[in-house]
């Protein structure tokens, strides 16, 4: 499944428009019908990201759900992002990346060491910036909330057999994701600091991110 969409709305009359470095988190509220973009600025950086229902963190983004409802592994325009709870969280409205995953989670210290060796330990990774963006948010939210992720920008084909790979990436320089808030939600990414598998092509670099006030 690849739907190539680009959107038609301009850069310039975008209602927030960030930077975010290379390895930082970021979390911010969005409103029901704002059109939020994340832009993979210098391409090959994955953008881990956990959706959650504003007024509800239990009811949160889940990749099985997600993957259920739509039959397919991959997320792309079209694909509708479903809680927990069974509410439509969001929905991607365009995408010139053309695939994304659900199901590869996020890089932790842990699991980089087991994978890449106890040398990685003091490597930062993606699980310490979704706590440190939740526990400075505070609203109750805290490390226990953390759980299912979108990859945006990240190839992890699954083979015939099941197997999953992390491959190098399909993004480019620019390439991007739009979605659409169907219900307040708050969106929390990670620019993964990941250095020892190709997601980042082993150099992480900043993403864009864009908001849209409905018209
Ligand atoms: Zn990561």
């Amino acid at each position: 499944m690849s739907a190539l969409v680009e959107s038609r709305l301009n850069p310039s009359l975008a209602a927030y428009d960030a930077i975010v470095p290379a390895g930082e988190p970021w979390i911010h509220e969005l409103r029901r019908s704002q059109i939020p973009r994340i832009v993979d600025v210098e391409g090959n950086q994955a953008a881990d990201t956990l959706f959650y229902n504003a007024h509800d963190y239990a009811d949160r983004y889940s990749a099985q759900d997600t993957i259920r409802a739509q039959r397919n592994i991959y997320l792309t325009t079209g694909s509708e992002l479903l809680s927990s709870q069974g509410h439509l969280l969001l929905t991607i409205v365009a995408d010139t990346c053309g695939r994304h995953d659900t199901l590869g989670g996020a890089c932790a210290t842990e699991s980089n060491m087991v994978r890449y060796g106890l040398e990685t330990r003091h490597m930062h990774a993606c699980r310490q910036s979704f706590v440190k963006a939740v526990s400075e948010w505070g609203h109750g939210f805290e490390k226990r909330d953390i759980t299912h992720n979108i990859n945006f920008f990240m190839n992890v084909p699954v083979t015939p057999q099941g197997t999953l790979t992390f491959a190098d990436g399909v993004s480019g320089p620019g390439k991007y994701v739009e979605l659409r808030a169907e219900i307040d939600v708050v969106a929390v990414i990670s620019n993964c600091p990941q250095l020892n598998n190709p997601c980042n092509g082993y150099n992480p670099t900043p993403i864009r991110v864009l908001i849209w006030d409905p018209s």
